[in-house]
């Protein structure tokens, strides 16, 4: 840092980083009375929980529908934030076989379904369901009561003795259980499913090795999903108006370069310089190890950070996503009378097998001598057989599109590594040319036959636009990948340890402190990197 950067100001807490886990931190830093100042990187908060409109429709940039999980209903609920909502409901197909999932009985219409596709597997499908069944049990367990977080235990002594206190017990049985199932999601279901097809059709959505109760829980995940009315982002929204009116200062369109952690201070694109007390880093954890300078801490704690560092450097972020989107002349009752809103559409039952996994390490293994023709090929297959997240927005909130028309998001998982390969070989918007056209002709060809015809306006993002957009390693939509060692805590009974990093004044919060991440645990890691925070002021004083 130059000496002439003198710090603008000075905090008791800085955030870096105004996604939603950020925006949490800084709010309830702020309720509690603390000169908090939040910093991002974009012009607009929120991250990956953000919204925008584009020829009068409206789509999703990042998250298609939120997940209470136990902890956004409480946080909102405690923060006194009103958020109008509607139920998102998920549908399900494969092929012709569509369902819609409205309670935790339409399980068995999943059964059917998977049966109806896979005679030949029946029991092999039983023994999938049953699996999901247990599962199921130990959410409702998990996510059973209000997060006690987001809760006043010293006043509320209602939820203290009558709900979390005979919770607790069943809590620790289930996190017993859970941890038995941590193995990837591709490996448990080897041992109890031998028909490779069945196997993808069952998993082939998730992130690669994914914890097998992580990957079968997403059935009740399924009945959790919400959606604000206006769109996503406005969650995003409204907490910023909460931080604003605790008297927390945004400073957007800013980006943080260095940390002096000696000097307790943070250095923008800019060179402006701030001081803070304490500093939450609410964004990519690489960043923060790489720019981040230890002159000046104690001995053993630089060793420390410099041994994190190493590992966090070894891993990378995990799958990311080609979001196609497309907007439809056509009107929404089309659509709504084959699927609801936010749709896992898979029009091939065949399922990717090694397509996205030895294949693909093939071909970027040997990207130097691939020819074009041998790519497209194997990216026929790739768009045919994968699963696809359709989101429309008006099926949700009619207010989000123009009269008679349809905005729609279509996305899979996409591997970073090809991106960069093909940008470093020069047809990067070719090929995304070619990753639509390709979408397009199979979702025409099997589930929305009206869908090509009408289409008056498309473009899309790469995992490569979102790593430009919010900074993520490798593009990752929800933290570190589940392929190599995990560097941050991932067992539910330590999640309270995530937000510490080897500095005492620097905690992390967000997808990167705890795996597996996602939405509600961005916020419930914002929250309790606060309350960290808070707690050692009070003692401070
Ligand atoms: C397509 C898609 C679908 C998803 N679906 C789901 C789902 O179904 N369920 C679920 O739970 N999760 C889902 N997620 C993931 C979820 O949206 C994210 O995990 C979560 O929003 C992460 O929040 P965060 O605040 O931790 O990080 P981010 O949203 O990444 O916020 C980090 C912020 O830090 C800023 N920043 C970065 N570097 C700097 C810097 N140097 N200086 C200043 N600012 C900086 C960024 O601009 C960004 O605003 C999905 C994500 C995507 C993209």
């Amino acid at each position: 840092m130059e000496e002439n950067s003198l710090p603008e100001k000075s905090y008791d807490t800085i955030v870096v980083g105004g996604g939603v886990a950020g925006l949490t931190s800084a709010i309830y830093l702020a309720r509690s009375g603390q000169n908090v100042l939040l910093i991002e990187k974009n012009k607009e908060l929120g991250g990956l929980v953000n919204s925008f409109s584009r020829d009068g429709f409206h789509f999703e940039a990042g998250i298609r529908a939120l997940e209470n999980a136990g902890i956004i209903f409480p946080m909102l609920d405690d923060l006194n934030i009103q958020l109008e909502v509607v139920k998102s409901y998920v549908s399900v197909g494969i092929e012709d076989e569509i369902i819609n999932i409205e309670t935790i009985h339409d399980l068995l219409k999943y059964r059917d379904l998977l049966v109806k596709l896979f005679p030949e597997s029946e029991s092999e499908v039983v023994a999938v369901i049953k699996v999901i069944r247990k599962i199921m049990k130990h959410m409702e367990v998990l996510y059973g009561i209000e997060n006690p977080a987001f809760k006043d235990l010293k006043k509320d002594r209602n939820f203290l003795f009558k709900k979390l206190l005979p919770w607790l017990p069943k809590f620790i049985f289930t996190v017993g259980k859970i941890n038995r199932m941590n193995m990837p999601v591709e490996d448990y279901l080897k041992t109890i499913v031998k028909n490779p097809s069945l196997r993808d059709m069952v998993a082939q959505h998730f992130f690669k090795n994914t914890p097998a109760f992580f990957a079968l829980s997403y059935f009740s995940l399924y009945l959790d999903y919400f959606y604000p009315k206006g769109g996503v982002g406005k969650l995003s929204e409204a907490l910023k108006e909460k931080l604003l009116e605790f008297g927390g200062e945004i400073r957007s369109e800013t980006t943080i370069v260095e940390v002096l952690a000696g000097a307790c201070l943070v250095r923008d694109q800019n060179n402006l310089s701030y001081k803070y007390d304490q500093l939450i880093w609410a964004s990519d954890l690489k960043t923060l190890y790489k720019i981040t300078g230890t002159e000046g801490l104690l001995p053993g704690i630089q060793e420390k950070f410099e041994s994190t560092k190493q590992t966090m450097l070894e891993n990378r972020g995990g799958d990311s996503v080609f979001s196609l989107y497309l907007e439809v002349d056509e009107p929404l009752e089309s659509f709504r009378r084959i699927a609801h809103g936010h749709f896992f559409y898979t029009p091939s039952k065949v399922g990717l097998g090694e397509t996205h996994r030895e294949e693909l390490y093939g071909l970027l293994h040997n990207f130097g001598i691939v020819s074009r023709e041998q790519l497209l090929s194997w990216l026929d297959r790739f768009i045919q057989l994968n699963t696809f997240e359709i989101s429309i927005p008006g099926l949700k909130d009619p207010s989000l599109v123009p009269a008679g028309k349809t905005g729609m998001i279509i996305s899979l998982l996409a591997e970073y590594d090809l991106f960069v390969e093909v940008r470093k070989a020069g047809w990067l918007s070719e090929f995304v040319t070619e990753m639509e056209n390709r979408m397009i002709e199979v979702i025409n060809a099997s589930v929305y036959p009206m869908l090509k015809a009408h289409i008056v306006g498309r473009f899309s993002f790469t995992p490569l636009s979102i790593e430009n957009r919010v900074g993520s390693s490798e593009g990752a939509i929800v933290g570190w990948s589940f392929q190599k060692t995990m560097p941050v805590v991932h067992k539910i009974q330590f999640s309270d340890r995530s937000v510490l990093t080897p500095i005492p004044s620097i905690y992390q919060a967000g997808q990167w402190a705890y795996s597996p991440a996602g939405m509600p645990m961005s916020i419930l890691t914002g929250k309790l990197a606060a309350d960290r925070i808070v707690k050692k002021m009070k003692a401070r004083n």
